[in-house]
């Protein structure tokens, strides 16, 4: 989605372009999609859990009106003290045991460098996608502007 801060309001999110496709992709390549993310916001008081879950249903109704899904959704509500706000990696162990998945065959796409640095302490690949021309990260192993540009390029296995 299009980052504008802390996001409590479904009517406020914007699917980037291409978002849509790269999932498509992923699934066609039997990758399953899970959505990681940290909303702080909800232990900041900004907004609450019932508001992040209408967000990600409305993400999803917007996915699938393109055809495209996501199969889950993990987040971090807390500020500090967890061991589930990335880059910790409490919440992709979670879905890798609730989804029955293989670690070793995963990937992170993501804009931050709490992503990048949740892939490195995950020992996968990370790619980064959307990244501010102030990311100052872990280098990745595949960059790209956007999320079906760097999934494409992960499939065709492109790698730094
Ligand atoms: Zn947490």
């Amino acid at each position: 989605m299009e980052d504008s801060g802390y996001i409590g309001d479904p009517d406020r999110i914007s699917v980037l372009d291409g978002v849509a496709e790269a999932l498509q992709s992923l699934a066609a390549a039997g990758y399953e999609r899970v959505v990681i993310t940290n909303q702080s916001g909800v232990a900041r008081g900004l907004y609450r859990d019932c508001d992040v879950e209408r967000v990600h249903a409305e993400l999803q109704a917007r996915l699938r009106a393109r055809g495209a899904d996501v199969e889950a959704f993990y987040y971090c509500s807390h500020l500090e003290g967890c061991d589930c706000r990335k880059p910790d990696v409490g919440l992709v162990r979670r879905a890798v045991l609730d989804r029955d998945l293989s670690l070793a065959d995963c990937v992170v796409f993501g804009d931050r460098e709490s992503d990048m640095r949740l892939a490195e302490r995950l020992r996968i690949p990370g790619v980064l996608v959307n990244a501010s021309a102030r990311y100052a990260g872990p280098e990745p192993a595949l960059r790209a502007s956007r999320l079906d540009e760097g999934v494409r390029r992960f499939l065709a296995g492109d790698r730094a």
